[in-house]
């Protein structure tokens, strides 16, 4: 769609070429304000108007928001024909020095808008045929009220909004669980408890052994436990940017040493592993301790609980970017271990590698989250995940 065809919706207004200038300001005055964009059609095909897209009038002059480039000009009406008449002559933004014709249908907040986007002949009737050029907008009237915000202060920079804009979107709402560390309303529920449906068998990163087909790890009494050489876990579906939140507990009966006591992980994307081990009393490498992004930076703190306890690690995680091989951003990690900050935004130096220095490789954008078969019986449960929002997303 080109930039007539979006913004030229929300305009909306017109100046009387020919009657009294009086019908003309009268007409003019009652669309004074915001107009906000609720639906778009054109050359027959509908199309969502970008979230906040408005169209502001002041006196003769317009201007609109939230459509890319910012457009402004003046407005024509003409309410002594029929349908009345509108035009609008561009004096910024890429149309510059340009105009579009219209007609118009006014009742109330409504109004009906079916304009040019190309040619100089006016609409006779509001449609939008395909190949016509024109384009049919919906409008509504925007009533401000500074309870709720306000469409006179400065704009934030770089942003479309003004500083307490009212029509800034609102955040969707999210439910929170009824017992912390539960799920919210809008979490992916990894593991209930129950069973290892959304999770499937995969090569033990360690060892390459196992895993094909469904997991094999034993699920009782609200936790899984690995099952030693049966190979890691993966989930089915594949994830980015996201918040984990998962629980996890040490063999109560106390083995090995170091690497060897209750080593698991848990790796984002396949490749990044937050490290999960036996750290209480239990010494070992400090980038290799539970909470270390493994080989690379230790916690910042050892929270850990004795075996048998339930630690909790609240995981954000930011997938690295590539642009075709490049790097672009590194993968970034943010974790709480029962609630204890331990790592603030850290940089990972790459995917998980033992007795080597990283390196990163293009990879796909999303991938499975992985829980490590390191043949110790560690246990989790309560495996939520959350995909990152965005700010400023239209409320669902
Ligand atoms: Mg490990």
């Amino acid at each position: 769609m080109n930039w007539r065809s979006h913004w030229i919706i929300p305009a909306a207004l017109a100046l009387a070429a020919l009657p009294s200038v009086m019908a003309q300001e009268g007409e003019l005055q009652k669309l004074q304000g915001i107009w906000n964009i609720v639906s778009l059609e054109v050359n027959g095909q509908k199309t969502n108007a970008a979230p906040g897209s408005r169209v502001l009038i002041e006196g003769d002059r317009f201007s609109s928001q939230g459509m890319g480039a910012e457009y402004d000009g003046t407005i024509e009406v003409d309410p002594s024909v029929t349908p009345k008449a509108l035009t609008f002559h561009f004096t910024g933004g890429p149309e510059k020095g340009n105009s579009s014709l219209g007609i118009y249908e006014l009742n109330g907040d409504d109004l009906l808008i079916c304009i040019t986007t190309r040619g100089d002949v006016r609409p006779a009737a509001f449609a939008s045929p395909v190949n016509s050029g024109l384009a049919l907008e919906v409008l509504k009237h925007q009533h401000v009220s500074h309870d709720l915000g306000f469409d006179d202060t400065p704009m934030l920079p770089g942003l479309p909004y003004h500083v307490h804009d009212y029509l800034r979107p609102h955040p969707h709402v999210v439910t929170p669980a009824s017992e912390p560390g539960g799920p919210p309303s809008d979490a992916i529920v990894l593991f209930d408890g129950k069973d290892l449906s959304k999770w499937k068998a995969q090569a033990s990163s360690i060892t390459r052994a196992g895993g094909a087909g469904d997991p094999e790890w034993k699920v009782e009494n609200g936790y899984m436990e690995v099952v030693p050489k049966t190979g890691d876990i993966a989930t089915r579906e594949k994830f980015g940017d996201c918040q984990l939140h998962i629980e996890w507990s040490e063999p109560p009966d106390v083995a090995g040493t170091s690497q060897g006591r209750g080593n698991s992980g848990v790796i984002l994307q396949g490749r990044y592993e937050i490290q999960v081990l036996d750290a209480y009393k239990n010494p070992t490498y400090a980038d290799g301790m539970a909470a270390a992004i493994y080989g690379q930076w230790p916690p910042l703190a050892n929270v850990a609980r004795k075996p048998g306890e339930w630690n909790v690690y609240d995981i954000v995680f930011e997938a690295p970017v590539f642009d075709g091989e490049k790097l672009v951003k590194p993968a970034y990690f943010t974790v709480f271990w029962n609630g204890v900050l331990v790592h603030n935004r850290k940089a990972s130096m790459g995917p998980m590698v033992y007795r080597q220095v990283t390196h990163y490789q293009p990879q796909p954008a999303v991938d499975s989250l992985v829980l490590q078969n390191h043949n110790n019986k560690v246990r989790y449960r309560n495996i939520w995940i959350r995909p990152l929002g965005q700010y400023d997303e239209p409320e669902k």
